[in-house]
């Protein structure tokens, strides 16, 4: 059975990036897939630099290798990502991760453009909705939303309307 992603699991999943989030990491749970992958992505580069690097020191020392073999290559700066900051900021997701390079650039620019057509409550497609704040739902989830907003709206009203019916009565006493 798939597992159920929350912020702590995907923490612990990738503990080498995610150790030290020290602005924070909040979003909903529809949108820690889209981490899940990128980090997962991540991941893959930063082990690929690694064997890169050891291939080719071991070429390099290896008497007898020939120069044309490692004429097109070089050492590559190995990574050491470490990310900073999750969070939504008008409607999408934004990350923050420290120490990248224009590969991890790329993968996290594609992370946040996933975002945008996907529900950040629950990961089904979604769209941005404008309700003055503005987030990333699917039509159900922009529906809760509406109801619940409504509900504490209404609740708002009545505890006013109260209020302002015994300050009138006060007032008449
Ligand atoms: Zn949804």
């Amino acid at each position: 059975m798939k597992q159920h992603l929350t912020i702590n699991s995907l923490i612990e999943k990738y503990p080498e990036f995610c150790s030290n989030v020290y602005c924070g990491f909040g979003v909903g749970d529809g949108w820690l897939p889209i981490l899940d992958k990128l980090f997962n992505n991540m991941k893959h580069h930063v082990n690929q630099i690694k064997s890169h690097n050891k291939w080719y020191t071991e070429c390099k020392n290896r008497p007898g290798t020939d120069p044309n073999v490692l004429a097109n290559h070089s050492l590559k700066e190995e990574l050491n990502p470490q990310v900073a900051q999750v969070k939504e900021k008008f409607g999408l997701l934004r990350i923050y991760i420290d120490n990248t390079d224009e590969y991890i650039d790329g993968l996290v620019s594609m992370a946040e453009s996933i975002s945008a057509i996907t529900c950040e409550d629950c990961g089904l497609p979604g769209e941005m909705r404008d309700g003055g704040w503005l987030r990333t739902l699917c039509n159900s989830c922009d529906e809760a939303v509406k109801v619940a907003k409504k509900e504490l709206f209404e609740k708002y009203a009545k505890t006013q309307y109260a209020k302002t019916q015994k300050e009138i009565n006060e007032t008449n006493k």
